[in-house]
């Protein structure tokens, strides 16, 4: 009873401070840095990035299960280099966002190794790693707080002029200018309901605000309006330059520029390379690309993406 006690109490705790606090899937890993399974080491240094703006990122040879006897990702070889993009695509449930929730070390793997700047993310201090990189989350959950503190939420020091200098990069500026109470607009649950694309937008600026040499970012599966994802498009352009970025993509439309992408099938990558060099292949990546055309709108089906 009291071993199993433990456990429940601790996701109970966890559960309610999500419920009541939730910003995004970052603050649900900084919850978690009270998960004692992923410890430092005793004295790990800070991630060092050698006066670099964007560092490399690299998985080796990453073997990963969530439980034992299901494994999740199979061999997984991939490096981004310093300021470019990298695009996971596949079919849903084929471990792409874990991908991600490893980068950040939500996770430990069982084999091979995640390194930034050629340091392994389990020798370094964990606080450091989440200080580099910045994610975008597929949906956005809102403090119940004015919209000014929802973008400058996790940079307490950020002055209003850092706040709408972000929020103009974000295309989001005019839209709280035109709010009755501007950046003091009440929003969330509680307050004004936004958009998807309007709280895609909030945070894209936190994370500008934040400006971390890493950038991940998840795609929304839900398509949005053209109009929100254009928008999105040319702000995900701005926020990928000069820094390493992995996108999570669903609408094949959105990734074509990217510098390589990786095609994910039950945890391996079948495929990888440019756009061209992909559509040369003819392969499992054209087929993707053929059959959303035929959607029209750009977005692949649910059971595509
Ligand atoms: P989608 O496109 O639907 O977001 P995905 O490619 O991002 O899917 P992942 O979320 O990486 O897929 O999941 C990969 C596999 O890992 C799935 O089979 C999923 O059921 C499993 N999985 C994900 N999270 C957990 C978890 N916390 N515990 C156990 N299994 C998990």
């Amino acid at each position: 009873m009291i071993q199993l006690y433990i456990p429940l109490n601790f996701l109970g705790v966890l559960y309610r401070e999500i419920k009541q606090s939730l910003a995004d899937m970052e603050k649900l890993f900084t919850l978690l840095d009270q998960n004692k399974e992923i410890a430092d080491k005793e004295n790990a240094p800070v991630l060092q990035l050698h006066g670099h703006a964007s560092p490399d990122v690299e998985f080796h040879q990453v073997n990963f299960s969530y439980e034992e006897k299901r494994q999740i990702l199979f061999d997984v070889d991939f490096k981004i280099a310093a300021g470019t993009t990298t695009a996971v695509v596949g079919h849903s449930g084929s471990g792409k966002s874990t991908l991600s929730r490893l980068l950040f070390r939500f996770y430990d793997i069982q084999s091979g190794s995640i390194q930034i700047a050629g340091q392994n993310i389990m020798d370094i201090n964990q606080h450091s790693l989440r200080q580099a990189i910045g994610i975008v989350p597929q949906d956005t959950v809102l403090f119940n707080d004015t919209i000014g503190y929802n973008i400058a939420y996790g940079q307490p020091g950020a002055t209003h002029e850092e706040v709408v200098a972000v929020a103009k990069a974000a295309y989001i500026h005019d839209f709280i200018e035109s709010l009755p109470d501007g950046y003091d607009t009440m929003v969330g649950e509680r307050g004004l309901k936004l958009s998807g694309g309007e709280k895609q937008r909030v945070a894209i600026a936190r994370t500008l605000l934040k400006n971390p040499v890493v950038m991940i970012f998840d795609e929304a599966t839900s398509a949005l309006d053209s109009k929100s994802e254009q928008m999105i498009q040319a702000q995900l352009k701005q926020i990928a330059k000069s820094r390493t970025s992995l996108v999570i993509a669903h609408r094949l439309s959105t990734i074509v520029d990217a510098q390589q992408i990786l095609v994910m099938d039950k945890g391996r990558i079948i495929e990888r390379g440019t756009h061209p060099e992909l559509m040369a292949m003819a392969g499992a990546y054209s087929q993707m690309w053929e059959r959303q055309q035929h959607h029209g709108d750009g977005s692949l089906s649910a059971d595509d993406a």
